[in-house]
Parts: structure tokens; C-alpha cells; sequence
């Protein structure tokens, strides 16, 4: 078939909620993937995030497949020789006393809200039914019903009320908002260290520290948002790591699944996870022992292959690199480490534009929030790679 016979099958049989360019991927290794008509690209979305390790990662594989060998899906009713080493393995990383596995990132999400709302009238003593959690403009945290309706974008919003209540939403990076949003019934903070679909928003100096110590002395849990920033992505391990915080949970996904299948994670400090009892929540897929075989093999090469300090390196010289183009329709390249967001000024070509462009050079990404290109490369990416990146980028944007 053809690309545009595939991509016709997708719009009259599937549902479409996504407008994707039309390139038809049939296979991916490392920072590549090729369409069907075996044309090369360098893939610089990388879902997201979800493929920190690149595409097929050869360890991770190996693991995938020697686990469907043995057993994929056990029933929660029992327990499994994966799960408890992955959980270790996760507290031991991280720094958490306890961890709880899902699959997707909202799902995870949903978790950390349940526990910290449950916390609330345990711990804190909040009268029943009057928890209030606390969550940022411009956040994004997933699509169930709960979470959007604490999206400050419409088009998430729109046509799918009525929404729970219970959230109050702050301006992002204002401590002074946040102080005075706090109240005695506040339970938890919900917030992305940096904000990726929001557009690599990348608060003020100091905020976490600042909201953190206001948690602290609020009582009111601090709950990170890093399955977009998490695992290396920002050139830290987790990105709460640049202002020397320790939240009270972190939330991760997307590349915990090594790129192979989706894995989440809640993680708590503190007493959090301990409000969770037997049948209180759960997940018929959430800790199966292939997507565990899968997230230790993932955790394993990110410390083995030392990619958390490659994200940070590498990152920062493509940041150089791009802004050392001094290219007119730059505004400036946000984020941080491989988590960047090319900034265009406005009467230039759009940002969707742009990205067109760059997919026909060989460059795959997308848009984040508006205006801006988004470049999320595997953080495996090596200087031979980056370079050729580098070089299809100039010649777009010097264009
Ligand atoms: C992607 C993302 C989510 C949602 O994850 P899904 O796996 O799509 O449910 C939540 N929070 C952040 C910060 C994300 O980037």
C-alpha cells in the first residue's frame, strides 16, 4: 500500500482525534525511523518522550522478548518475580519510599490525585468532601474527564462536562498565587516542573524551591508531574533535581516504558501511598510483569549508558548550536536539556509550517503549545546525530 492508501484508512476507519503528518512509520531503531517507502528520518518528537532510549533499544528488547517467553499478564490476585524488584528498583533510583505501578501517564495522574485526596481526610483531617488540589494554567496532565477539567485550554474542555470539582487553578510559576490559593482544606500541588505540551515552559528561577517550602509549611503535598520531564529528559534524573527539591510524589510515564509499552509510576516520600488498602484502587494491567521486565531493563540502561548526563550535554549544545544560528525567525529556544521548544517570532512562517519543512529535510517534530517547535530527540542521540540534525535545521531555519 502507499502512503496516502494507509493514511486514508486511518481517516475513514479510525477516529480522528489526531491531524498527524502524513508519514506512514513502519520501522524505527535509535534516534530513526523509516516510512514505508523506506525513506530515513530522525525522529525528534520521540512520542514525547516516551523514547528516551530510542526506538528498539537492543537491551531493552532483549528483555522485552525474554520476558514474553516466560509470562506477559498475571492477574493481580497473585504476585509476580518482576514487580517487586521493579518497585525497589524505582525507590532505590529515586530516592521514594513506595512506589505503585499503572500503565498510562493519566492513569497515574489519577492515582496521585486519589492518594493525596485520601490523604487528606486521613492525615490531614479535611473535612470529607472538601479536599482541594491545586493545579497550574497552561498544565497539561492527561484527558480523562478529572484532569481536563482542570485544563486551562477550552478545546480540552469543550463538549465534555460537567467536570469534578474540587481544583483551583494558579497562574504557572507565581508563589505569591499559590500562597494565597492555599487553605486549610488544600491537600495536595499539582504541578510539571517544566510544562511540555503548554509550550517547554520553564518556570521562574526558584519557584519549585520556593513551592516546596510553602507545601512544607502548608502541609500540602507537593505532587510532580514528570512523566514528560522525568528519567533524563531535562538533563537531571527527575527534573526536580535543578532546584534541589524533593516533592512529596512524582508522577512518571512515558519513557519508564523504555519505549517498548506503557508503564507509570506514582512514587512518594512520605505517607502518601500508605492511604491505599486492598481493593481501594487497581489496575488490571498495571504492574504485569512484561511491561516490569520492560521498565527495569529501561532503568538499567539509562544508568548503564549514562544517558541522563548525555541529555544534558547534548542538549545544551543543541540549544547553542540553534541559538548561535541567530536565525530572524527565532525568537529564543526554551526548555531545557533535550527538552526544547524553538520559539518562532510572530509574521514568520508558523510553527506547523516550519515543521512541514523540516519533516521534508528528514526531520521529524511537532508542534508544543503555540508558535513554537518542539525538538524532543531520544536522549541516546550522539554529535554525529545532533549534527545532522543540526545541519537540516539551519537550512530550514536560514531559509
Ligand atoms: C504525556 C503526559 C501526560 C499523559 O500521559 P498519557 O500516557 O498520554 O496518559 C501527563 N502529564 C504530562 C506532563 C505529560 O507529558
Amino acid at each position: 500500500m502507499t502512503q496516502e492508501e494507509y493514511a486514508r484508512l486511518e481517516t475513514t476507519y479510525g477516529t480522528n482525534n489526531y491531524k498527524p503528518f502524513d508519514v506512514v512509520i513502519a520501522r524505527g531503531k535509535g534516534v530513526w525511523v523509516w516510512d514505508t517507502d523506506g525513506n530515513r528520518y530522525l525522529d525528534c518528537v520521540s512520542a514525547y518522550g516516551a523514547v528516551n532510549h530510542g526506538h528498539c533499544h537492543p537491551k531493552i528488547h532483549k528483555a522485552f522478548v525474554e520476558q514474553a517467553d516466560k509470562v506477559s499478564i498475571v492477574s493481580r490476585a497473585f504476585r509476580t518475580d518482576q514487580a517487586g524488584p521493579l518497585y525497589k528498583e524505582l525507590c532505590d533510583l529515586t530516592g521514594s519510599r513506595r512506589a505503585i505501578l499503572m500503565n498510562s501517564g493519566v492513569e497515574a495522574v489519577e492515582t496521585a490525585l486519589k492518594a493525596v485526596r485520601k490523604w487528606g481526610y486521613q492525615k490531614k483531617k479535611i473535612p470529607e468532601g472538601k479536599a482541594e488540589i491545586i493545579v497550574c494554567s497552561g498544565n497539561f496532565h492527561g484527558r480523562t474527564i478529572a484532569v481536563i477539567g482542570f485544563s486551562s485550554v477550552e478545546k480540552y474542555r469543550q463538549g465534555f462536562g460537567p467536570f469534578p470539582g474540587g481544583f483551583k487553578v494558579v497562574p504557572y510559576g507565581d508563589v505569591k498565587a499559590l500562597k494565597e490559593a492555599i487553605t486549610p482544606a488544600t491537600a495536595g500541588f499539582l504541578v510539571e516542573p517544566i510544562q511540555g505540551e503548554g509550550g517547554m515552559n520553564v518556570p521562574p528561577d526558584g519557584f519549585l524551591r520556593e513551592a516546596a517550602k510553602l507545601c512544607a509549611a502548608s502541609n500540602v503535598c507537593l505532587l510532580l508531574d514528570e512523566i514528560q520531564t522525568g528519567l533524563g529528559r531535562t538533563g537531571k534524573l527527575l527534573a526536580e533535581e535543578h532546584d534541589a527539591v524533593k516533592a512529596d510524589a512524582v508522577i512518571l510515564g512515558k519513557s519508564l516504558g523504555g519505549g517498548f509499552l506503557p508503564v507509570s509510576a506514582v512514587l512518594a516520600r512520605g505517607e502518601i501511598l500508605d492511604v491505599f488498602g486492598p481493593g481501594d484502587h487497581g489496575s488490571t494491567f498495571g504492574a504485569n510483569p512484561l511491561a516490569c521486565a520492560v521498565g527495569r531493563a529501561a532503568l538499567k540502561v539509562l544508568v548503564e549508558e549514562e544517558l541522563v548526563a548525555n541529555a544534558a550535554r547534548m542538549g545544551a549544545h543543541l540549544k547553542k548550536e540553534i541559538e548561535g544560528l541567530s536565525s530572524p525567525i527565532v525568537k529564543r529556544v526554551k526548555g531545557r536539556g533535550m527538552m526544547l521548544g524553538i520559539e518562532i517570532v510572530p509574521d514568520a512562517p508558523s510553527a506547523e509550517e516550519l515543521c512541514t519543512r523540516l519533516i521534508r529535510e528528514g526531520l521529524l517534530c511537532n508542534t508544543a503549545g503555540s508558535g513554537i517547535v518542539r525538538l524532543t530527540p531520544p536522549i541516546v542521540m550522539d554529535d554525529e546525530e545532533a549534527g545532522w540534525a543540526l545541519e537540516r535545521i539551519q537550512k530550514v531555519f536560514k531559509a
